[in-house]
């Protein structure tokens, strides 16, 4: 499919609230242009750290990529960050890209801000890649940003380097920004690779999100971030400047953390990330064979993050109206609580979490499959009676 682009430039406008945001103590600051005397050692009774930006510019650069300290903002984790995002692109009345099935919060912070949301699906049977078609189809002139979630929430899939790039040239020829939600960044499965969205642009800007949540297994620490890529000074007009005020608006992220920042980022062995994504991919395969065998269930085995998306044949469940049903009704009886695909505007589908412990993840795909059986229309004689003659129902 292809419509005729809505823009034929780049013109990235800053939202009301980016533009009016001013915090006077930081324009200073940040603003100062006298070098110290380099004779006296300075004495610094304004604020806080420069050294986890350069941090976090370090460990985000690579040989594809080169950060700047000055295009790091910190965050309050990386919902904050996307929070930043979305405000600084998006004016009331303008839209923004999000995916379907994806992570709730783009549509909680766009909706709570007069932003319109724009689903554009992905496709399971294609390894939950975005169908492209139906994401050029949901740009049209008021389209603020699109939201791309690498590897993704509720999904695990991890996006190949061709599929980027097929996304950044529908972005350039409509000349419409990227968030890029790349929380899950690095947490691949052995055999697969991450790409940054920024590695692969040339022209096309991208305000990256990420934090120590998810590979640091901390989410209560609350640090994130921004990074601005923007090869082609395309942002400087107004969104950058607008993210930095917007930032203003909290005195700053957590700054004990942000004084352990360069050295979490820096010392953390290896060892540390590849246990972190054995276990991950342990416990995925774990789980994928066992509901694999549960009758009316159908999982899709990730590539990546800490999720599983397994499809409910409502069919086979008669009793219940949706996944939701489904879901209560599986807490109720088994004490097993996996979230419904409803919460990530996918029906008929439930995400299951899989770092809990191995004993427990196998307790609960046992539990899953009793309440199945049990549940499912065909009864159970019957489905013993398939099982004798070696019958997949
Ligand atoms: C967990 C998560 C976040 C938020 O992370 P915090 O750093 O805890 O705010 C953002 N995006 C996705 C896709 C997530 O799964």
């Amino acid at each position: 499919m292809s419509t005729t682009p809505t823009r034929d430039s780049w013109k990235v406008e800053a939202s009301y609230i980016a533009k009016n945001t001013h915090n006077p103590i930081r324009s200073i600051v940040e603003n100062i242009v006298i070098e110290p005397n380099p004779n006296k050692l300075m004495i610094a009774l304004s604020i806080g750290y420069q050294s986890a930006r350069e941090a976090v510019a370090d460990y985000s650069s690579n040989e594809f990529v080169q950060v700047d300290p000055k295009d790091v903002i910190l965050c309050s984790g990386c919902s904050c960050a996307l929070d930043l995002c979305i405000t600084a692109l998006a004016r009331p009345g303008q839209n923004i890209l999000i995916p379907r099935p994806g992570f709730s919060i783009y549509r909680t912070l766009a909706e709570g801000l007069g932003i319109t949301v724009k689903s554009y699906n992905l496709r399971p049977e294609y390894g939950w890649e975005i169908n492209l078609d139906d994401l050029e189809a949901q740009i049209d002139e008021n389209t603020a940003a699109i939201i791309i979630n690498n590897p993704s929430n509720p999904c695990g899939s991890v996006f190949s380097r061709d599929h980027l790039t097929d996304i950044l040239d529908i972005a350039a020829r409509y000349y419409v920004p990227i968030i890029a939600d790349e929380i899950y960044e690095h947490m691949v499965f052995p055999g697969r690779t991450f790409y940054s969205l920024a590695s692969l642009s040339n022209d096309v800007p991208i305000l990256s999100c990420s934090g120590l949540t998810k590979r640091f297994l901390v989410p209560g620490w609350r640090m994130g971030w921004i990074i601005i890529h923007d090869k082609q000074n395309i942002l400087d007009e107004g969104i950058r400047q607008g993210l930095v005020c917007l930032s203003q608006r909290i005195i700053g992220s957590n700054t004990i953390v942000q004084g352990a920042l360069p050295a979490i980022l820096r010392n953390t062995p290896q060892k540390f990330y590849d246990d972190v994504i054995d276990t991950l991919y342990e416990h995925s395969r774990l789980a994928y064979s066992h509901i694999s065998k549960v009758p009316g269930l159908n999982p899709i085995m990730p590539d990546g993050a800490m999720y599983m998306m397994v499809y409910i044949d409502l069919t086979c469940f008669t009793e219940f109206k949706s996944d939701l049903e489904f879901v209560q009704c599986m807490l109720m009886e088994e004490s097993v609580f996996c979230l419904p695909g409803q919460c990530f505007d996918y029906p008929s589908y439930i995400r299951l979490v899989i770092t809990v412990p191995k004993e427990m993840l196998v307790e609960a795909c046992l539990r899953i499959q009793d309440f199945c059986e049990r549940h499912h229309c065909k009864t159970s004689q019957t489905i013993n009676e398939l099982d004798r003659i070696g019958i997949k129902y």
